[in-house]
């Protein structure tokens, strides 16, 4: 469970350098930062630039994706080490679009998963089920599904974050109700719970996503289970990503 809210801007394919520069310009300069773990994930273009302008503030800067092998001929890629190497703390695996438009598998995952660990980034898991799963009942089996191949043989770190992520919910503009959402974090606390041991399972900080916005985010994290955000659309504008920072303060 959290100590401080941890609320994380996912960029997506968004923002140049300069849009980059500004928006860490203007967030740094914001009161009550510290009150929460606050990070954000640019473009591998603008890492490096991004992680410069945060250090001395209290904003981390992280990755969206990773490659699952240390080093290799694999055009294209980046590595946990060139990530680290760029000043990225931590990194997203298995967000939706990862999954659902880029096919990643879960035992894909479980492989990226391993070598953040191993190189010292901090993992934001992303799981969730599409709408047809929820209608039809198997929202429980995708979850358990989806937690158990990403964490069965990896040791139990502290710095794991899970971050439930309804597909329904991404980019839709449709937020999870705080009691649906409420209810499925404790469904995934509990499979983790099953798999590392409940006193591991309290101790993880347990985001929600999905169309999260300035309105929403105060009820939403007043639940007792959702210990934070991962937040699309409205982190690109820094007013409202702030607006939302504050009220989960
Ligand atoms: C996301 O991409 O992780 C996300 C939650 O997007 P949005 O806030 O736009 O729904």
């Amino acid at each position: 469970m959290r100590d401080k809210p941890v609320l994380i801007a996912n960029w997506k394919m968004h923002k140049n350098l300069s849009e980059t520069k500004a928006f860490i310009d203007a967030l740094s300069k914001r009161d009550g930062l510290t009150q929460a773990w606050v990070g954000i994930t640019p473009s591998f273009t603008a890492l490096s630039t991004a992680a410069s302008l945060a250090v001395n503030t209290p904003i981390h800067i992280g990755a969206q994706t990773l490659h699952e092998q240390a080093k290799g001929a694999f055009t294209g890629e980046v590595s946990a080490r060139q990530i680290r190497e760029a000043g990225g703390s931590f990194v997203l695996i298995g967000h939706s679009e990862r999954r659902h438009v880029y096919k990643e598998s879960d035992t894909l995952i479980h492989e990226k998963l391993k070598i953040a660990l191993e190189e010292g980034l901090k993992p934001i898991l992303c799981i969730g089920e599409t709408l047809q799963e929820r209608e039809s009942g198997q929202t429980e089996a995708v979850l358990e599904r989806q937690l158990a191949s990403a964490l069965n043989g990896l040791p139990k770190s502290d710095s794991l974050t899970i971050a439930y992520e309804p597909v329904w919910a991404i980019g839709t503009g449709v937020v999870a109700s705080p009691e649906v959402a409420q209810e499925t974090q404790v469904l995934s606390r509990k499979i983790i719970g099953s798999i590392h041991g409940e006193a591991f399972s309290k101790k993880i900080s347990i985001l929600y996503g999905g169309s999260v916005k300035p309105e929403n985010a105060g009820k939403l994290l007043s639940e007792p289970d959702i210990d934070g955000a991962l937040i699309g659309g409205a982190s690109l504008d820094v007013q409202s990503f702030y607006q939302i920072i504050e009220a989960c303060l």
